[in-house]
């Protein structure tokens, strides 16, 4: 048992002024195995007190003192690397060999990244005869998802470091012992006091705390649309900068001259990644009618080969979901789906009968699902597939399109020409293009109800800064 009570506010471990404690539930026995304090708003002042009073030295600190310190916490990241990993695969469920790289390795990659931003950054830009001189946004309140805990804390802390801002991160309440390894590896890499600064507890207390807080100058969040909205919606009554990083229901396009062979393998995949729990999950496959029976046999074919097992185990398993809640909301969407008409193909409701503890979900496929149905629309945020058939590319484009979210998709075809003109037409953040993978360089940014803003490399950068004009008299 992992017990925290305290919060992390101007280089110290200071204890929560919490009444009660949250507890951490293995996604895999389903016992407790941590405590954490159910912080409260006035945890959140003592920790933007420290963020606003270290902002004035800590933004005109020179880029390449940053960067040794955000160098020196890629050590210390590193050193822990073991360690958060085994945290993540008991808190959040997903296995050990396939959470390595998102998990860890990538968004260490992704700190180290930008560190290395800074030797090339322009932070100055002459223009006519002024000058725009880019200044970080001040205090930013960080509030963070349970899915990717560390990458979703890196790709916002990071950019705050590397801009000059002052941070206090609010992480997920429900997988948040990895996130006090994190900040064990701020505090060892030697930050000055005040410049992150970490507070625990559940979003309507403390995420809202923070959002409103007079002292914060930009919100950062991640995590669902509904939760993002209330966010934007008081972050406003300050006109805090914002950014809002938020749900999905990704289409990957099979287009009629792609190698399925390739194609599917690679959709399932994706749409599985984490058990189905990843923002940028393809959980729509478009398949073309003409090829309806091959596509369905190679993904059942492809189903099928998955198992399920042990996140704390090596091997490229599937692991559960991570809590009751998010199982019994799984088991909603397979009722519903079924309601109103898809077809099971694989899979369905209840748990296997060999892995009756932990929250294992059967990965499940419905075909034949219509844009109306809900499958099509709602974020499950589990293991389950929906095919649909389409007529031609431009019916593909607008079933694709036809969700209120537009964060990422993909698009298989055996022309890359043809593969980019759909890509085109697609409203969405990203586009994989023939098995195509996100990388740290390029932003991960929303569209429509998915979010505003973006996050990771220079672009993720510049979300933390604000431009000062300097005209010359
Ligand atoms: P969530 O919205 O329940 O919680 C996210 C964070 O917000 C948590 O720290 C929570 O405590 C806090 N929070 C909740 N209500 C709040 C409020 N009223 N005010 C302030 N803070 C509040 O989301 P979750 O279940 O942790 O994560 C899953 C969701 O996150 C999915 O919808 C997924 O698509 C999304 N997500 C998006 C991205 C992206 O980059 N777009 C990445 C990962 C996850």
């Amino acid at each position: 048992m992992i017990t925290h009570d305290t919060l992390y506010a101007n280089g110290a471990w200071i204890p929560s002024t919490a009444t009660g404690s949250i507890d951490v539930v293995s996604a895999v026995t389903e016992e407790v195995i941590g405590k954490v304090p159910n912080g409260t708003p006035d945890d959140v002042d003592v920790a933007v007190a420290a963020a606003k009073a270290a902002f004035p030295a800590w933004s005109q600190t020179a880029p390449s003192e940053r960067q040794a310190l955000i160098h020196k916490l890629v050590d210390e990241l590193k050193a822990r690397a073991g360690e958060m990993l085994t945290l993540i695969s008991q808190e959040v469920g997903m296995p050990i060999s396939s959470a390595e790289r998102p998990q860890i390795k990538g968004p260490i990659m992704n700190m180290k990244m930008f560190g290395d931003l800074l030797s090339e950054f322009a932070f100055v830009d002459e223009i006519g005869a002024g000058r725009v001189v880019r200044e970080p946004v001040g205090v930013v309140g960080c509030i963070t998802p349970w899915n990717y805990p560390i990458n979703t804390i890196i790709s916002k802390v990071g950019a705050a470091f590397a801009s000059g801002c002052t941070v206090v991160l609010k992480p997920s309440e429900v997988a948040p012992l990895c996130a006090y390894v994190f900040a064990e590896a701020v505090h060892a890499a030697g930050f000055p006091a005040g410049v992150f600064n970490m507070v625990m507890g559940d979003g309507p207390t403390v995420g809202a705390a923070l959002t409103r807080h007079k002292d914060v100058d930009k919100v950062s969040f991640t995590g669902s649309t509904a939760a993002g909205k209330i966010v934007g919606t008081t972050a406003m009554e300050t006109v805090k900068q914002v950014g809002l990083e938020l749900g999905g229901k990704s289409a990957f396009i099979v287009l009629d001259d792609a190698d399925f062979d390739q194609a599917i393998p690679y959709g399932v995949r994706d749409g599985f990644k984490n058990s189905g729990q990843t923002c940028v999950a393809m959980t729509r496959m478009l398949v073309p009618e003409s090829r309806y029976d091959e596509a369905l046999s190679k993904i059942k074919s492809a189903v099928e080969a998955y198992s399920l097992g042990d996140p704390r185990e090596e091997g490229d398993h599937l692991g559960p979901v991570i809590s009751q809640r998010q199982w019994d909301g799984i088991q909603r969407y397979i009722k519903v789906a079924s309601q109103e008409g898809a077809r099971l193909l694989v899979g369905g409701p209840d748990k296997p009968d060999d892995l009756q503890t932990g929250y294992f979900v059967k990965p499940t496929v419905f075909v034949d699902v219509t844009a109306k149905m809900t499958l099509a629309q709602e974020e499950v945020f589990g293991p389950v597939l929906a095919v649909m058939p389409y007529r031609d590319d431009a019916h593909a484009i607008e079933i694709a399109n036809d969700s209120p979210y537009g964060l990422a998709g993909g698009v298989w075809s055996g022309s890359e020409d043809r593969a980019m003109k759909v890509a085109a037409q697609m409203r969405t953040g990203t586009v994989l293009i023939n098995g195509g993978r996100f990388t740290y360089e390029l932003p991960l940014s929303g569209y429509k109800q998915s979010g505003i803003g973006r996050e990771n490399g220079q672009y993720g950068l510049e979300e933390y800064l604000l431009t000062k004009s300097l005209a010359f008299g």
